[in-house]
């Protein structure tokens, strides 16, 4: 078969996507290759379609059970034949996939990476033609990537230790370029063709709501009100918060199951079972929770509380809409994250750092800190900032909240220069909340005691509230009026914008951009096509189907592959060949139920 008929006959898709198919050509010419993209960009069909157009056997290395299971499976439901040979398998099943592999029954073998240096798995793969290794997850031999794994550094030597090398191709989403020169160096690549094919996640939605962190809940809720039954993440700072959002949830019956680092492995599994096979929808965890999670078809990502910089929130968000399909991340924002990521900051502790070494830690930290504050606070295009921030030039995605929202200016000079006269009143000595108290004229002793309740500015902007206060103060900030330096106890300073607020008068105003309103987004994939009871319909027979096999939903096919069904409603055997995702083998195993659940729905319709 040629590679365009590998697409269609076995994984049911008309055209490739960008990368692909440059990959597959250099791998069929016989070239390492370096695949660098995107999270659900399609990185497995850049070398599984030539690992079945080529004679041997191809390896796969890859750094999870959870993964390989996931990639064997859905290989197995193409018609592929494909195993793993990792720590999950019993001695017994492990000798017996050792004689399928000797007798070349399989095409696609996943190992993990301490397998390959046993001696008893270096004598198999010498006993077999290895045409290709394809390594996934390539970042985790790098130490700057957040994945590290020790023994991917094992990768190269076992190559060398091969009778006849086989061709190398590696692939990874993740951006930095520390990371992309680690993955050629440490797996000796040789002279690899390298693609690169942007970072941009197009049916993604991004947006941030900025609230209190009490407010959180409410926005929280309103959210998976209109979600209820589809696999939402919702990621948290910290256990606590997880174990406090998961209670609150049980509670008001949603399905909700919770993971961090603090329960047992067996609990762990056993939660993560349940969201990957669809027994609980919405999925309440700390960063725990990490490349682990394969599933698809998440539709949603909330970030409860603002990671530390943009490469983990872009990580995890990143982990939502896997199969092609719309989904959304949102995140919530209170000012409370930035005190939380600062006490992280200020509290790290690494002995093996001298005190040098720590600060320009801390310092990067900082800075990287600041960069994720001006995403949640910014008013431009989330997706072209994101972007930005991995060096790539983009047009604004004309689908985040911002770019989807309606601004107003709102003027604030009154209440700004106020808080300006304050900070100048008390010699730029103190942070937000002592600024706060003296604005609002609070009675603290240490406010008596330092006389500040007889400067001008004490009790000036009483009548505001808290919050409020402190939203004002830190959209000044953001709008460069003030500066918050770092450390234990950060104090606020005038800019020269601040300055000139107060030398020139009134004349000078301070108009910030506020979000007005922003359109409806929860028009779901589900009510875009005609016909909810079609969908539901066929929705079931997955659910059956995957039932009935002990493996996900997403497995059987996508939610994309359900909504293609709905809109071209095949009636009969070959216009399944027109469905994207369904390939011959399947067809062959659910074919005829589709057709009949269609028909059928055709009939009750014309009644
Ligand atoms: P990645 O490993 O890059 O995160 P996957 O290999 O898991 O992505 O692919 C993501 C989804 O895209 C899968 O559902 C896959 O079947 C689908 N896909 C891959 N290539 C194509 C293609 N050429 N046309 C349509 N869908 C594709």
């Amino acid at each position: 078969m040629e590679k365009y008929e590998v697409l269609k006959n076995i994984f049911g898709y008309d055209s490739f996507r960008r990368g692909q198919e440059e990959i597959i050509d250099n791998i069929l010419q016989g070239r390492d290759v370096l695949g660098i993209m995107p999270t659900g960009a399609g990185k497995s069909v850049c070398f599984q379609v030539p690992a079945l157009m080529m004679s041997g056997v191809t390896l796969v290395v890859s750094p999870l059970i959870s993964l390989m299971k996931d990639q064997v499976r859905q290989l197995i439901q193409n018609g592929v034949a494909a195993a793993y040979l990792n720590s999950s398998l019993s001695a017994g099943q492990y000798r017996k996939a050792s004689y399928n592999i000797l007798h070349g029954m399989y095409k696609i073998i996943y190992v993990a990476p301490e397998r390959l240096a046993t001696s008893g798995f270096l004598e198999l793969a010498n006993s077999i033609n290895i045409s290709m290794v394809a390594v996934d997850e390539a970042h985790c031999v790098s130490q700057w990537g957040h994945d590290f794994r020790p023994s991917y550094l094992k990768i190269s030597d076992f190559l060398d230790f091969l009778k006849q090398r086989p061709i190398f191709a590696a692939f990874t989403a993740t951006a930095t370029k520390n990371v992309r020169e680690d993955i050629k160096n440490l797996l000796k690549l040789n002279n690899p063709y390298c693609v690169v094919t942007g970072f941009e996640r197009k049916n993604l939605y991004f947006d941030v709501i900025q609230t209190s962190e009490k407010g959180k809940l409410a926005h929280l809720l309103k959210l998976l009100d209109k979600v209820r039954d589809e696999s939402v993440i919702i990621y948290c700072g910290t256990r606590k918060k997880v174990e406090e959002v998961f209670e609150i949830l049980a509670r008001r019956g949603f399905r909700a199951a919770r993971y961090h680092a603090g329960l047992s492995d067996v609990e762990r599994r056993r939660n993560q079972e349940d969201f990957i096979y669809d027994k609980k929808n919405i999925f309440v965890a700390t960063n725990a929770f990490g490349m682990g999670i394969n599933k698809a078809d998440v539709r949603m990502i909330v970030h409860f509380n603002m990671p530390k910089n943009i490469e983990n929130y872009y990580q995890e968000a990143g982990r939502a809409g896997r199969d092609g399909g719309h989904a959304k991340c949102i995140m919530l924002y209170s000012d409370s994250d930035f005190y939380l990521n600062s006490f992280f900051i200020n509290n790290v502790v690494n002995d093996q750092l001298n005190a040098e070494q720590l600060e320009n830690i801390r310092n990067q930290d900082y800075k990287n800190l600041s960069k994720i504050i001006r995403y949640c606070k910014g008013n431009s295009c989330y997706q072209q900032y994101i972007l930005e921030y991995f060096g790539e030039n983009s047009n604004s995605c004309k689908n985040c909240g911002n770019c989807l929202s309606e601004f107003e200016q709102v003027d604030l000079t009154t209440q700004a220069r106020k808080i300006f006269s304050c900070i100048v009143e008390t010699d730029e000595k103190y942070g937000i909340n002592m600024v706060c108290d003296i604005l609002k004229g609070s009675k603290n002793s240490r406010i008596l005691a330092l006389g500040y309740d007889s400067i001008l500015a004490y009790g000036a902007l009483k009548k505001i509230k808290l919050v409020d206060l402190k939203s004002y103060i830190r959209e000044l900030i953001f709008d460069g009026y003030l500066s918050l330096d770092n450390g234990e106890y950060p104090t606020l300073k005038m800019t020269q914008k601040a300055k000139n607020v107060l030398i020139e008068g009134l004349n000078q105003r301070v108009i910030l951009k506020r979000r007005k309103s922003r359109k409806n987004i929860f028009k779901s994939d589900k009510t875009q096509i005609n016909d909810k009871i079609l969908y539901d319909a066929i929705s079931r027979l997955r659910t059956s189907l995957a039932d009935s096999q002990n493996v996900p939903s997403y497995i059987i096919f996508s939610n994309k592959t359900i909504i293609h069904i709905c809109k071209a409603l095949p009636t009969k055997i070959d216009d399944l060949f027109e469905i994207t995702g369904l390939g011959q083998n399947k067809i062959k195993k659910y074919g005829k139920y589709i057709i009949d659940v269609v028909n059928n729905y055709l009939v009750n319709a014309s009644k």
